[in-house]
């Protein structure tokens, strides 16, 4: 008989639903359904059945075609390839767990290596401007249970998170807000009209790449300043009137996404946005948070700044001490400088997301990829390890949006004989040791 698993977590983007119910077959081998899951997280769940699903790891040949391999003999070339490389790029880890990004790191710190997540090319200048000015946030509890005007800058949730608006940010109906979205007055800032914007009681037009002017107007309109007649394309009497709106908020929250991160201004833009927020405490509560992206990423910053200090790009090629600079240690710009010598990618597609002449110098490097599936990144590479489906066939820690830790949930088998990712780093782990004990590899 199949049976529901329930209280599942979503593992696909940092709202990290945890209501899902999963049907599974008796065997607990595959999954048969998935109820509350948006369409992007229930196809996460349904890529567990997968057609032609790699088993095995696969080695690329000369001809660059792929040969199935053992485990153990993946294993040891990766091991080799890292302990030879006096520089490599271990990069990915947002989706995976935070017991496997603490094995990688220890594997880094013996061979030298520099660790990077995909902040590294989505909230990265959050976290800069996080460690410069600091971070007055809360948690999406919170905001279900308290926040009357919720503003959405530069994200679009309605397809990035797409439960987001349902569970903490404009339906649901909480504590201090019975009344669910009829109690909250919504906001959307972009340059364009989005799907998001569709859902806001008041959308406000920013010209493209005039965020940085528009939040420093709100700023100055907050405290009654002169301001000229339009700024970032937004006439001066709305920007008045808006912010005279966010001073009459009970509780009040800026989502912000890649729209400020990667525009002109970058961390700066950030910066003022976390001034704007700490301005309007100054009336009433508001607080502000980054719609961070894959489902872990937010744990792989924790875990690099609870064992670093700097929550990506580190660089621990110099073994006794941990290093950052953006620019410098960011994986892009090692790849762009041909600066590392191998490349080990981990829960993630760079592929899919990097420059193209950032891969065009990954693919000239040996490179291994530890990825469930067949992905832009596996096709580049010497060696493709398939693993468990962290959240789906394994379990292990997860960090939501707003920092909250949750436990993901094994809901079933992996295929025979396929490892997680943590026993994999493990062994690989363990081979580093074997071969620098013998002096190298
Ligand atoms: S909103 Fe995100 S976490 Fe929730 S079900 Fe959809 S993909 Fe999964």
């Amino acid at each position: 008989m199949p049976k529901e698993v329930t209280d599942v977590i979503c593992p696909f983007c940092g709202t990290l639903c945890d209501d899902l119910i999963i049907t599974v077959s008796d065997d607990n081998k595959t999954i048969l359904g998935v109820k509350n899951a948006c369409a992007i997280g229930a196809e996460k769940f349904n890529h567990q059945r997968l057609p032609g699903r790699v088993k095995r790891p696969r080695m690329r040949q000369a001809d660059g075609t792929y040969k199935e391999v053992t485990y153990d003999e993946a294993i040891d070339w990766t091991a080799k390839m890292l302990v030879k490389s006096r520089k490599t790029l271990m990069y990915g880890w947002a989706s995976t767990s935070c017991q496997a990004m603490s094995i990688g790191h220890e594997i880094a710190e013996k061979c030298g290596g520099i660790v990077d997540n995909c902040a590294t090319v989505c909230h990265g200048s959050s976290l800069i401007a996080i460690e410069d000015v600091g971070v007055p946030s809360c948690t999406l509890g919170e905001i279900k249970n308290r926040a009357d005007c919720v503003i959405f800058w530069g994200c679009n949730p309605a397809h990035a998170h797409p439960r987001h608006m349902s569970r903490y940010s404009i339906f649901p109906r909480g504590f201090f807000t019975v009344k669910g979205h009829k109690g909250r007055k919504i906001y959307c800032v972009d340059c364009r009209y989005t799907d998001t914007a569709k859902c806001a009681d008041k959308f406000i037009q920013v010209q493209q790449g005039f965020d940085y002017e528009l939040l420093n107007a709100f700023r100055t309109a907050v405290r009654g300043e002169a301001l000229p007649d339009t700024v970032g394309g937004v006439p001066k009497e709305k920007i008045y009137e808006i912010a005279e709106s966010f001073k009459t908020a009970r509780f009040g929250i800026i989502f912000f996404g890649m729209g400020l991160t990667h525009t002109m201004g970058r961390n700066h833009n950030i910066d003022i946005a976390i001034n704007l927020t700490r301005d309007m405490n100054e009336y009433t509560k508001f607080a502000i948070m980054a719609m961070r992206g894959h489902w872990n990423v937010t744990g792989s910053g924790q875990v690099l700044g609870w064992q670093y200090g700097f929550p990506y790009a580190v660089d621990v090629s110099r073994r006794d001490q941990a290093r950052h600079q953006t620019g410098e240690t960011t994986s892009v710009d090692l790849l762009n400088r041909n600066e590392v010598e191998a490349c080990f990618y981990i829960a993630t597609d760079p592929g899919a997301h990097f420059p193209v002449d950032a891969m065009i110098s990954s693919s000239r490097k040996p490179t291994v990829t530890i990825d469930p599936h067949i992905n832009c990144t596996t096709e580049i590479s010497d060696i493709h390890i398939p693993v468990a489906m962290v959240g789906v066939e394994t379990g292990g820690c997860a960090y939501r949006m707003d920092n909250v830790p949750i436990e993901t949930r094994k809901v079933v088998e992996p295929p025979e004989g396929m490892l997680t990712d943590e026993e994999l780093l493990t062994k690989i782990n363990k081979r580093v040791d074997e071969l620098l004990a013998k002096g190298g590899a």
